[in-house]
């Protein structure tokens, strides 16, 4: 089951991923999320809005470029990250472009559910694995291999 969701958007988007986090208030009832600063904190604001005091429990990490981001991509290094929905600005780059790249392989190297668009985080949250209590994510052969690899 998606317990521990992690949500990051650049400036851009955030207002993109503030509307997709409202129409979805009702699914992140048994969920606990983990933001980047700004994002959380618009984030908290706007599911006030729509659940009252009921918000899930919302923790906001440092602001990406202060290593908000470095910070989600250690928490998927240490299994702590179920999803993540993570909405980059494409059309410019950033300061903390490193971290930005970071995270992204994390997710990519942890197996992690992860969407970069609305579309594809709304696949994931209708999925019914979203919610499954079974599905167990597979973590990559590869991690342990690296692990002991012979030198
Ligand atoms: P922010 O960080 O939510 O603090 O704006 C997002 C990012 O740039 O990674």
């Amino acid at each position: 089951m998606i317990r521990n969701i992690a949500l990051v958007a650049h400036d851009a988007r955030k207002s993109e991923l503030v509307d997709w986090v409202k129409f979805n208030a009702g699914s992140f009832e048994s969920c606990t999320l983990y933001c980047t600063g700004t994002t959380g904190r618009l984030i908290k604001a706007a599911l006030t809005e729509v659940l009252g005091d009921k918000i899930p429990e919302i923790h906001c990490l440092l602001s990406g470029p202060l290593g908000g981001d470095a910070q989600i991509g250690a928490m998927i290094a240490e299994g702590r990250v179920d999803m993540l929905v993570f909405f980059c600005d494409n059309l410019i780059m950033q300061g903390h472009q490193n971290d930005v790249m970071s995270l992204v392989r994390l997710a990519s190297l942890y197996n992690v559910p992860f969407a970069t668009n609305r579309s594809t985080a709304d696949f994931i949250i209708s999925s019914p694995l979203y919610k499954s209590d079974t599905y167990e994510r597979i973590i990559p052969k590869a991690i342990e291999n690296y692990k002991n690899r012979k030198l």
